[in-house]
């Protein structure tokens, strides 16, 4: 046998042998019937549950599992057989990290740096949008323990500085800690756990994406592999020696199309596109990316800090912070004009008042944006200015929230000592704007105004009466009063079936699309992912449907998706990618229904979480009575208007009804008449079964009492 499939078959059968002997010896400790699971996922056991359909439940579920296990390794000198049985090492580390949820609480991990474990399905829906614009171009996972600690740092820094996506295993995660690497979901390093068997957090991750986004029925296992292969950008590292254990799991990782690249000389027994061979960790990178054929838009910008969307998360303490410009204390805003050819001076950088070096801790701070395009439209503004709130998130050291009038930016002390000052939050914005938007700004000039006077002059004079000009334009905006909708087929790298309408009064089910956005997108890129659906041939205006938009769904899915409707939920609802911000499903025992965003993690009315709820719809398939949605879908006059609308909203979660009350109480007044409509949807604080929910609607006299039944 070669050295290649002898190491793989050894770690198979090692991993077999303890999987078997600690499920006997869980059965034997706390009986066959107890319940078993990963926290919050709707995909059971994932691995096993998307390659033979079978729903791990209980602890007795468990010695089938481990037969299919041993039926993989079959010990045969080839190296498909032998990939097979990396697949059986990655169920025999499922199986092993899943029994580890059956011991009591908090015994997960107690190394210095505690891995996360398992990744919930709310996580892996968050990640769709930003992989697929790109925001995240890959999945990296760095496993073992660097001879040199200083290298490993290196590598997971740089992948960090690329905005890839980094999960740790084992002794480089204390290594990456040395070196100083900053670790969370927030900063896109992912510390899984110590143990060899934990890489299958990130399997499962991948192997739920199929699930979640690409339609993969449980039970086929090829379609399975084809799908992470070709739309999951991920790849291995290995730093030091190898075990037959890893190298088995390697094989598993392999088998999923992920090559993986190891530090050590592997010589003869590499496998070109899969397994290779770098021994010097300065080509580890690149080798990697080439590999999964992953290219970085790199940004080189005249700042003295990094940049990079891996920072967005970044939180900056006060005892961190050097300065702040907060709205709450001084005067704030951010603005984006449109101006003529003669009052703009390309890359002019204005800076009127103190810069941050003069001693003080707060400042004032008016940006005003002034461009010229000749295909700039008034419209693109907002676009534009929207966009601000992310750019200065990518600085490392810096802070934003908020936008307009609105918000607060905190410097931290580290970036203040890098050099950096307020022409550099200038420069990041012309560059940005330059590079993102250059098919409809020409010239752009900036001014930065940390002067008092000056800022509220800013601020009153020309920002306020913007902003409100423009939230008359937007009030004013409904799906009757313009020609077009477009889609957004974005989604479409995981969810190759799914398309978005986009309608004024209907943003994408992500949260992330709003009509004027992807009227942007079309305008900046004619042939990218939001096409123009003229407003032609309406056939109900009841539920929303158009024979255009039939029409345009169909050419955007290839198919897949023959017809929907814009206002209805039960009637060819739209389809959901996986990322939605809410699902909207039916309650049957009030003829309601019930919202939940995905930062909600409880029990519903439904008897079913957010994660099961979701697992309903999604990867472009229509599921009547199950709708993934944005969250301000929710006070939309068209939100389930073909079944009677807001009024049919019976519960949500109490932050997401707290949050969305403002619009929702003004919707339902405007539509129906009612005061405080929020007072009559239920929350998790009053009720989580359909029991209570009823008496709660019938004691507040709900109006989905007197409407029509559901079905
Ligand atoms: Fe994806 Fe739809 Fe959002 Fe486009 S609008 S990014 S297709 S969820
Ligand atoms: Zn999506």
């Amino acid at each position: 046998m070669s050295v290649l499939t002898d190491l793989i078959y050894g770690g198979s059968n090692a991993v077999a042998a303890l999987t078997e002997g600690a499920v006997n010896d869980a059965i034997a400790k706390y009986g066959a019937e107890k319940e078993i699971a990963f926290p919050d996922t709707a995909y059971f056991f994932p691995t096993i549950y998307a390659a033979t359909g079978v729903k791990v439940k209980t602890l007795g579920d468990l010695p089938a599992c481990v037969g299919v296990l041993k039926s993989l390794i079959t010990n045969q000198e080839d190296l498909g057989q032998a990939l097979n049985a990396g697949l059986a090492t990655a169920v025999g580390a499922e199986i092993l990290e899943g029994l580890k949820f059956a011991e009591p609480k908090d015994s997960y991990e107690d190394a210095r740096v505690a891995g996360i474990g398992f990744v919930p399905d709310p996580i892996i829906r968050s990640l769709g949008v930003p992989l697929v614009t790109g925001d995240i171009p890959g999945v990296a996972v760095v496993l073992g323990k660097a001879e040199n600690g200083e290298d490993a740092a290196r590598v997971v820094k740089d992948y960090q500085s690329k905005g890839i996506l980094t999960f740790l295993v084992g002794d480089v995660i204390e290594q990456c800690a040395d070196g100083g690497v900053r670790m969370g979901l927030e900063f896109r390093v992912i510390p899984l756990g110590h143990d060899v068997t934990s890489v299958i957090h990130v399997v499962t991750v991948a192997i739920r994406a199929a699930l979640i986004f690409g339609n993969v029925q449980p039970g086929d296992l090829a379609a399975l592999l084809s799908y992470t292969k070709d739309r999951v950008p991920a790849f291995v590292n290995t730093f030091g020696a190898i075990d037959n254990v890893v190298v088995s799991a390697g094989a598993g990782a392999i088998a999923l199309g992920f090559p993986v690249v190891v530090d050590i000389d592997l010589g003869e027994n590499q496998v070109p596109g899969a397994l290779e061979s770098v021994t010097d960790h300065e080509k580890t990178v690149a080798k990697s990316l080439e590999l999964r054929n992953i290219k970085i838009k790199s940004k080189e910008l005249p700042i003295p800090v990094a940049f990079a969307a891996a920072f967005e998360g970044e939180i900056i303490r006060k005892a961190d912070m050097k300065v702040e410009f907060w709205s709450a204390k001084n005067t704030t805003c951010e603005l984006v004009l449109m101006k003529d050819a003669g009052e703009v001076e390309d890359h002019k950088i204005t800076l009127i008042g103190p810069d941050i070096d003069s001693g003080e801790t707060e400042y004032a701070l008016a940006t005003l944006i002034e461009v010229y395009g000749k295909k700039m439209q008034a419209d693109f503004e907002s676009v534009i200015e929207r966009k601000i709130h992310s750019w200065y998130n990518y600085m490392e050291g810096v802070m934003h929230t908020g936008q307009r009038n609105q918000f607060r930016i905190r410097i931290s002390n580290d970036a203040y000592e890098k050099g950096l000052r307020i022409r550099h939050f200038a420069e990041v914005l012309y560059h940005m704007i330059m590079d993102e938007f250059d098919t409809v700004v020409d010239k752009c000039q900036i001014t930065m105004v940390t002067d008092k006077e000056q800022a509220a002059k800013i601020l009153n004079e020309q920002a306020m009466p913007r902003y409100n000009q423009r939230d008359d334009r937007l009030a004013s905006m409904t799906d009757e009063s313009v020609d077009r909708f477009y889609t957004c087929i974005l989604c479409q790298s995981f969810a190759p079936a799914h398309c978005c309408v986009v309608t004024p009064e209907r943003l994408g089910l992500c949260g992330a699309v709003s009509w004027l956005d992807a009227k942007a997108t079309y305008e900046l890129n004619p042939n990218g992912p939001s096409q123009p659906i003229m407003k032609e041939g309406c056939l109900d205006e009841r539920t929303g449907r158009y024979e255009n938009v039939d029409k345009m769904v169909k050419e955007a899915t290839h198919g897949a998706v023959e017809s929907v409707t814009l206002y209805s939920i039960l009637e060819d609802p739209m389809t959901s990618c996986g990322c939605f911000e809410c699902i909207c499903g039916i309650e049957p025992m009030s003829n309601g229904f019930i919202v939940v965003n995905r930062e909600y993690a409880g029990m519903t009315p439904a008897g079913m979480t957010f994660g099961e709820l979701a697992s309903c719809t999604g990867g472009g398939v229509q599921t009547p009575g199950y709708m993934g949605h944005g969250r301000h879908f929710i006070s939309s006059k068209k939100f389930i208007h073909a079944e009677g609308g807001i009024e049919r909203i019976v519960w949500m979660p109490k932050e997401l009804k707290d949050d969305v009350a403002p619009k929702l109480n003004k919707t339902a007044k405007e539509l129906y008449g009612i005061d405080n409509f929020t007072d009559l949807i239920a929350d998790e604080t009053i009720c989580t079964d359909c029991e209570a929910l009823m008496e709660f609607l019938q004691e507040k006299n709900h109006p989905v009492l007197s409407m029509d039944p559901l079905l």
